[in-house]
C-alpha cells in the first residue's frame, strides 16, 4: 500500500479522538460532500489523497523566503508596491506557528467545543494596523490571472476567509481584503534550459466571514449524526466507484 494512503487510521486522529481537529480543508470537504466528511472524519476512512505537489510546496517556501527578507527590514516588496497596495510584511511572535502545516492558526469553538485550525502562508499590515492574509498560489496557464473567477476559485475564496475568521477569533484586527499572490509559470519560453519563469500577480479579494459559523455548527452537527450523508454533486471518485462495482459484479 502507498505510503500516502491508510484506509484505517488510528481512531485518536477521528473525531473525538485527542488528536483530531477541523482543519480549514476538512470544513471544505463538508462543504463539497458531507458524506465523503462523514465516512472520514466520524468513520475514520478518507478517500486517497492526490499525490503532493512538490512544485507548488517549492514555490510557496521560496516566496515565504522572498517575502521573509523584507518583513525582516520592515520594508514593502516590489510586488506590493507595483501595485499600489498599502502593505507591508509583518512580524507576528505566532506567524511561525501559523504557518506550519497541522498547526496553524487554532481556536476552540465555544459552542462545539472542536478546534478550528488553518496554516496561512503569509501575514501582511497596512497603514491602519490591519492584518492582512496573504495566500500563495501557483499554476501554469496560457491566460495572465488578474482575476479569481473560475469555478475553483470559490474554495480559494472560502479559504482566505476562513483565516480571516480564525485571525479575528485570536483577537487580531483583520482587513476585510486579503491578496493572492499568484505566479504562474510561463509556457511559451522557447525552451526549458533547466527553468521555469513565472508571471506574479497580485489579486485583491474581499472576504466576508459571515457563513463560517454556521458551517462550523452544520458540520459539529452532521459528525454527532448517526447517519451517512448524501453526497456532494459531480464527483470522479464515487463515479469511479460505482462503475467499478458494476464491472466487478
Ligand atoms: S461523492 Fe466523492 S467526495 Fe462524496 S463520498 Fe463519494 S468519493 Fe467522497
Amino acid at each position: 500500500m502507498s505510503k500516502y494512503y491508510n484506509p484505517k487510521r488510528k481512531a485518536d486522529w477521528n473525531y473525538g479522538g485527542s488528536k483530531w481537529k477541523l482543519s480549514r480543508s476538512k470544513l471544505e470537504l463538508f462543504i463539497d460532500c458531507p458524506k465523503c466528511f462523514y465516512l472520514d472524519n466520524k468513520l475514520g476512512t478518507k478517500r486517497p489523497p492526490g499525490y503532493p505537489f512538490n512544485i507548488n510546496s517549492a514555490i510557496d517556501h521560496l516566496l515565504k523566503k522572498e517575502f521573509d527578507v523584507h518583513r525582516a527590514k520592515g520594508e514593502s516588496h516590489p510586488l506590493i508596491e507595483k501595485y499600489g497596495v498599502d502593505a507591508r510584511p509583518v512580524h507576528h511572535e505566532k506567524l511561525n506557528l501559523w504557518r506550519e502545516n497541522f498547526v496553524g492558526v487554532e481556536y476552540t469553538h465555544p459552542k462545539t467545543k472542536m478546534t478550528i485550525s488553518g496554516a496561512i502562508d503569509d501575514l501582511w499590515i497596512n497603514s491602519k494596523d490591519e492584518y492582512i492574509v496573504v495566500d500563495y498560489k501557483a499554476t501554469a496557464i496560457n491566460d495572465k490571472i488578474e482575476t479569481l473567477d473560475k469555478d475553483h476559485h470559490e474554495g480559494y475564496k472560502r479559504q482566505m476567509e476562513i483565516y480571516q475568521w480564525l485571525l479575528r477569533q485570536n483577537k487580531l484586527t483583520v482587513s476585510d481584503t486579503g491578496y493572492f499572490v499568484y505566479a504562474n509559470g510561463n509556457k511559451d519560453a522557447k525552451a526549458f534550459d533547466g527553468k521555469l519563469e513565472f508571471d506574479v500577480t497580485l489579486i485583491a479579494y474581499e472576504g466576508n466571514d459571515s457563513w463560517v459559523e454556521k458551517a462550523i455548527k452544520d458540520a459539529h452537527k452532521c459528525l454527532e449524526g448517526n447517519s451517512i450523508p448524501q453526497a456532494g454533486e459531480e464527483c470522479d471518485y464515487c463515479s469511479y466507484r460505482e462503475a467499478v462495482t458494476k464491472v466487478e459484479i
